[in-house]
C-alpha cells in the first residue's frame, strides 16, 4: 500500500480553507517544508521525528520557511538524543540558504547544522528505508529559486511525478507520459499570462494531452468551499482532482486508487 497525505493544499497566500502545500509519502518522505509544516503534522498526529527524508523543490518561502521549526522541534522535543537524523535532498547551494534561514530564525540554536541533518545533493538516489527512489528535474518557475520537480518511482514500478511549483514545461510533459499519478501545483487563476505557474486553462490543456493520467492539483490559488473574497474553485475536467487539506491518496498493490479525507 502506498499512502500520500496532502495536509496542506494552498498556494503562498494560504487561501480560505487551505494551508500551504506539502506532500507526505508513506509518512516518511516529505516534499517541501512550508511555514505551516509543524501545525499540519501536529494536526495529523504525526511525530515530527518520524520523517526520514525531506525533498526540496525550490527556495520560495511557502516551500521552505518551516524548515527551522522542523529542525528545532526534533532537536529539543521529538529527537533529543539525535538518533533519527533526517536526510535533506536539495540542489547545490541549498544548504547555505537553509542554514541562513535557521540562523536568522533561531540564532545560536541550530548552528550544528551538520549534526542535525544529512545533506545530499544527488540528482537521483534510492531513499533508504523506503520503497522509493527519485530523479530530480528542472521545471519552469522563478529562476532565482532553482525550481525542480521529482520523478518518484516505487519498487512496484508505480511512478509519481511531483512537478514542483512550475508553469507548463517540456520536462514535465516528457515525463508525464510514463507517470501513473501527476501532482500539479496550480498557483494562479486565469487572470493573465503566468509562465511560472499552472493556471486552470493550463491544467485543462495538460489533461487533454494526458487523458489517461491521474492528475492531482495542489498549491491551489482558490478557496476551499464558499468564502467571501479571494477566488472560487475553477471547474476542471474529469480525471483532474483538486485536492483539499487532509486528503489522503491510497494506492493498493492492485493499483486501485482511493482518496479519502479524515478532516471532514
Ligand atoms: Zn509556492
Ligand atoms: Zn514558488
Amino acid at each position: 500500500m502506498i499512502r500520500i497525505d496532502f495536509l496542506g493544499t494552498g498556494n503562498a497566500f494560504a487561501p480560505h480553507g487551505r494551508l500551504h502545500s506539502l506532500a507526505l509519502i508513506d509518512e516518511k518522505i516529505l516534499i517541501d517544508t512550508p511555514p505551516t509544516l509543524i501545525p499540519q503534522l501536529r494536526r495529523k498526529g504525526i511525530n515530527i521525528s518520524s520523517i526520514e527524508h525531506v525533498l526540496f523543490t525550490h527556495w520560495h518561502a511557502d516551500h521552505t520557511f518551516g524548515f527551522p521549526f522542523f529542525l528545532l522541534e526534533r532537536k529539543y522535543i521529538s529527537d533529543r538524543n539525535q538518533e533519527k537524523i533526517p536526510s535533506i535532498y536539495l540542489r547545490p547551494g541549498g544548504k547555505k540558504i537553509l542554514s541562513n534561514l535557521c540562523n536568522v530564525g533561531f540564532p545560536g540554536s541550530l548552528e550544528d547544522i551538520d549534526k542535525t541533518a544529512i545533506w545530499i545533493e544527488d540528482e537521483e538516489i534510492n531513499l533508504i528505508g523506503t520503497n522509493w527512489k527519485f530523479t530530480r528535474f528542472p521545471v519552469c518557475h522563478t529562476p532565482e529559486t532553482d525550481p525542480h520537480g521529482y520523478e518518484l518511482t516505487h519498487s512496484s514500478g508505480l511512478m509519481l511525478l511531483h512537478c514542483g511549483d512550475s508553469g507548463p514545461c517540456k520536462e514535465i510533459e516528457k515525463r508525464a507520459k510514463n507517470a501513473d499519478v501527476v501532482i500539479l501545483e496550480m498557483g494562479m487563476p486565469d487572470i493573465g499570462n503566468f509562465p511560472h505557474h499552472y493556471t486552470p486553462n493550463d491544467v485543462r490543456a495538460f489533461s487533454d494531452k494526458f487523458p489517461d493520467t491521474f492528475i492531482l492539483v495542489t498549491h491551489n490559488f482558490s478557496n476551499s468551499g464558499n468564502a467571501i473574497g479571494g477566488f472560487a474553485m475553477p471547474d476542471l475536467p474529469k480525471g483532474v482532482y483538486q485536492l483539499e487539506d487532509g486528503d489522503v491518496l491510497e494506492i493498493s498493490a492492485e493499483r486501485d486508487f482511493k482518496i479519502s479525507n479524515n478532516n471532514k
